[in-house]
């Protein structure tokens, strides 16, 4: 994917899909250009417009580390160059500055854990963290819930502000196979194969908090419909698909981040 495709509205339809980079330079600067991208649809509605939230991306070479965002720059002014790689120790070895040190804590060990995990985004929104505050699993309640049928976990620690690996490590644990760790107290944490799905299903993660926290007791569909819907709205390019709308319709250009 290019940002030239993201560009042009007859390149996208729903036969669409990722294309496979021709080098890890291409795939590093695909991740960089998502990633940035991702900040600036969480600032379309605000989300971060206090600092708490991170994207991280893990490079496609130097597989132990990930890229993220330069500590101090504004979600919605994200771009490809104010993105810092930092290793597993916690130190940036490529640009400068520092990145969010709770970003670190929480996301290293998921990384580091989870192998097929190239993108994960956490943050503080309007329903998610409401919602957390449940300490519970999303119910199934809507089309968007449906999503993490089966793919969600729950961290039940009472560190609302993480500062060390080792409650990172326990998130991850929470985490495990699933794709979305609802932080109890706190907020949601969703992972994907590509920076991309992991922020389209964030969406689908704060959408579905919202129906539960204004519909508290709304019906709940049967194990046996989750199941059975999970594989069309559950798949990867789903959520990859999710990102591309929210691109065009939060961000619009999507070059403005190169
Ligand atoms: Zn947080």
């Amino acid at each position: 994917m290019s940002t030239d495709k993201l560009a042009s509205d007859t390149s996208f339809s729903l036969s669409s899909a990722p294309e496979s980079a021709t080098s890890s330079e291409a795939e590093r600067l695909v991740r960089k250009q998502e990633t940035a991208l991702g900040y600036r649809i969480m600032a379309s509605w605000g989300w971060g417009a206090d600092g708490s939230g991170h994207i991280t991306a893990r490079d496609p070479e130097r597989t132990d580390a990930f890229w993220s965002l330069r500590y101090g720059v504004p979600f919605g002014e994200a771009r490809v160059e104010d993105l810092v790689l930092v290793n597993h120790c916690g130190d940036v070895i490529e640009g400068s500055g520092e990145i969010n040190p709770a970003g670190f804590c929480i996301h290293a060990p998921i990384h580091s854990t989870r192998l097929d995990v190239v993108g994960a985004i956490h943050t503080h929104t309007p329903y998610g963290t409401p919602f957390s505050a449940l300490a519970a699993p999303l119910p199934m309640s809507s089309q968007e819930a449906v999503a993490f049928y089966g793919r969600q976990g729950v961290f039940t620690g009472e560190e609302v502000n993480v500062t060390d690996l080792a409650t990172g490590q326990r998130i991850a644990d929470a985490l495990g196979t699933g794709r979305l760790v609802v932080l109890a107290n706190h907020g949601l944490l969703t992972v994907g194969t590509s920076v991309a799905s992991a922020v389209g299903f964030y969406l689908n993660a704060e959408r579905a908090a919202e129906v539960a926290v204004k519909v508290p007791d709304g019906r709940v569909i049967s194990p046996a419909a989750a199941a059975q819907t999970h594989p069309s709205v559950g798949d990867e390019l789903n959520g990859w698909h999710i990102f591309q709308w929210l691109v065009r319709s939060r961000v619009g250009d999507p070059t403005v981040v190169n």
